[in-house]
């Protein structure tokens, strides 16, 4: 069901706090989908300024582009609508195009809402001769429906795009997405914002150094950053549950250094 991946302001639990290392691209989303959102009356009083009716967001898998689209909605106070691209391929032909309609349809009803689209390379690719008849007709629809947006300019939803592969995309997708981020693996300056974001709320001891877990995690993506810390988390309370069993209440909350330790081995 479709109302299963609808998800109200209040109950998406990330925000702009809970993303690291990414401020250039969470402020142009600010001025440019947030800020707009918020303050509607203030932006409808020019006639040339219009609302974006797409963003992209591309880069490698584990960045954070999930993460930043439903940071977005929170942040803007917009619905969010995760489309499984599987429910709108795996349909009888019919379905999906009645499945999209739905979609829009809600979108618009519950809006300001984020219509948002992982994988979307897999659904709306470069269209070719070889594309069977309904996939080709789906596209078209979807595109129609996307269009639609921007004639009612009350509307306030955004298709919001996630790709791993942005070359793949078909180009009157491309541009339907003017706002374009990209999303890369995190530089040595950014893992050691992630990495002090995620073991903020930890108990991490004095010894163990941020700026050597930044340089040696060189390749490592948010999502590698975050299983690390867990990996050497769950580590640490598996040494202390072996050896300290019987003191295990009286100790628990004192901080480890097998935290640091474990970290520099962890295989990439
Ligand atoms: P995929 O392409 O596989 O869908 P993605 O780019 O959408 O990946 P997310 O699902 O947003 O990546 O990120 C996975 C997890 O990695 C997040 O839930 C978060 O815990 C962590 N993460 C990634 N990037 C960051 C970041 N910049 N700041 C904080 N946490 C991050």
């Amino acid at each position: 069901m479709i109302a299963t991946h609808l998800v109200v302001p209040a109950d998406i639990t990330v925000s702009w706090s809970d993303i690291a290392g990414l401020d250039d691209v969470i402020q142009e989303l600010r001025e440019s989908v947030v800020l707009p959102v918020r303050h509607r009356e203030l932006f409808n009083q020019s006639k040339l300024w219009q609302a974006p009716k797409g963003v992209l967001l591309h880069g490698p898998p584990g960045c954070g582009k999930t993460l930043i689209a439903k940071a977005t909605a929170k942040e803007a106070g917009m619905r969010f609508i995760n489309l499984d691209v599987a429910i709108l391929t795996d349909k009888w032909y019919g379905e999906s195009q009645k499945l999209a309609s739905a979609v829009f349809s809600l979108a618009i009803k519950i809006q300001p809402c984020i219509i948002f689209i992982d994988e979307i390379d897999s659904f709306l690719r470069s269209r070719n001769s070889n594309d069977h008849e309904a996939t080709a007709m789906m596209k078209t629809q979807f595109m129609m429906l996307w269009d639609g947006l921007s004639t009612n300019s009350n509307s306030t939803v955004i298709v919001m795009g996630a790709t791993n592969r942005p070359k793949d995309l078909d180009k009157a997708i491309i541009r339907r997405m003017p706002a374009q981020f990209h999303i890369g693996l995190p530089t040595e300056v950014q893992r050691l914002q992630i990495l002090k974001l995620i073991l903020e709320t930890e108990c991490v001891h004095n010894d163990v150094d941020f700026n050597r877990l930044a340089k040696l995690t060189n390749g490592f993506s948010g999502s590698d950053l975050r299983e690390m810390c867990r990996n050497a988390s769950v580590y640490r309370m598996r040494l202390f549950m072996r050896t300290n069993e019987n003191e295990l209440n009286v100790q628990a909350s004192q901080p480890s250094t097998s935290f640091g330790l474990r970290c520099y081995r962890i295989k990439k």
